[in-house]
C-alpha cells in the first residue's frame, strides 16, 4: 500500500515535471513559425486569404529573421517580436510554402519548420463560407424549432395550456412563478430566462406540480383562490336569464 502510494506520488511528480518543462522545450534554441490570421477567412483544408501575420519565436541572441514565401524572401524583422504582416492578395493563388530563418549575434543561421496553406481567392473563400456556415445555420434553426415543437407538445401532454406552452418556473432571485418565455434562451432542459416580476435573468427550469402547489399554499394563507362560479350561481343565473327573456320583444 505504501510502496503503491510512493509510486503514485512520483509518477505525479514526472506528470507535473513534464508539464512545466515543456514551456521550456519549446522555446529552446529552435526558431518555430506560425502564421496568424489578422482579418480573413482562415478555412478548411488550409484555404485562406485576407490579412495574415508570420510570427516566429526565436532564442535570446536571434538578431534578425528573414520571412519566406516559397523561396521569395519577403521580409526581414531585425526586433522581436518576430513579426511581418501580409495580404494574401499580393501572391500569387495556389498552395504556398512558408518558412522563416534565424539569424544569430555569432553569425550562425537557424532554420523553422515550414507552414503550408493553399492562398485562394476573396470570392472563394467567401463561396466556402456560405457553402460551410450557411447550412450550419439551417440546422441550428430546424433544431431549434424541433425543440420548440416537443416542448410545446409535452406541455399540452401534461395540461400546461394555461401556463404556456413553455411551462412556468420558479425565478430563483425573488421566489414567484412565471411562465418562461419563447425566447428564453435553451440550455437543454434548463433555459435562461427573464423574470417579469424582479426583471432579472437566471437559468431556471420547468417547476412540477408539486412545487407550484406548495408555493400558492404558501402564498395564500387565508381563503386561497377565489371559488369559480358553483352549482347553484349556475342554477340562478339559468333561472334569472329565462326570467329576463320573459320581458323582450320577440
Ligand atoms: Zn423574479
Amino acid at each position: 500500500m505504501v510502496a503503491y502510494r510512493t509510486l503514485r506520488r512520483s509518477l505525479l511528480a514526472g506528470v507535473v515535471l513534464v508539464l512545466l518543462a515543456a514551456p521550456l522545450w519549446a522555446q529552446g534554441s529552435e526558431l518555430k513559425l506560425t502564421l496568424r490570421r489578422d482579418w480573413g477567412y482562415g478555412g478548411f483544408g488550409g484555404d485562406i486569404q485576407g490579412t495574415f501575420s508570420f510570427a516566429a519565436t526565436a532564442p535570446p541572441d536571434t538578431v534578425a529573421v528573414d520571412f519566406y514565401i516559397d523561396d521569395q524572401l519577403v521580409a526581414t524583422d531585425t526586433q522581436a517580436p518576430w513579426r511581418y504582416q501580409f495580404q494574401t492578395d499580393d501572391y500569387a493563388l495556389g498552395t504556398h510554402v512558408m518558412r522563416a530563418v534565424g539569424h544569430t549575434a555569432a553569425g550562425a543561421t537557424m532554420a523553422s519548420n515550414t507552414v503550408t496553406n493553399t492562398f485562394v481567392s476573396a470570392s472563394q473563400g467567401q463561396a466556402v463560407l456560405v457553402r460551410f456556415v450557411l447550412p450550419l445555420v439551417g440546422v441550428l434553426l430546424l433544431a431549434f424549432i424541433i425543440g420548440t415543437l416537443i416542448s410545446v407538445r409535452r406541455s399540452r401532454r401534461q395540461g400546461g395550456s394555461a401556463a404556456g406552452p413553455w411551462g412556468v418556473a420558479i425565478c430563483p432571485k425573488c421566489g414567484r412563478p412565471f411562465a418562461m418565455h419563447l425566447f428564453g434562451l435553451n440550455l437543454g432542459t434548463r433555459k435562461y430566462d427573464r423574470c417579469p416580476h424582479c426583471g432579472k435573468w437566471s437559468v431556471v427550469r420547468r417547476a412540477s406540480q408539486a412545487e407550484l402547489a406548495a408555493l400558492e399554499a404558501a402564498a395564500a394563507p387565508g381563503p386561497a383562490v377565489t371559488p369559480g362560479p358553483g352549482p347553484d350561481d349556475v342554477e340562478a343565473q339559468r333561472r334569472q336569464r329565462l326570467e329576463d327573456s320573459r320581458f323582450e320583444d320577440v
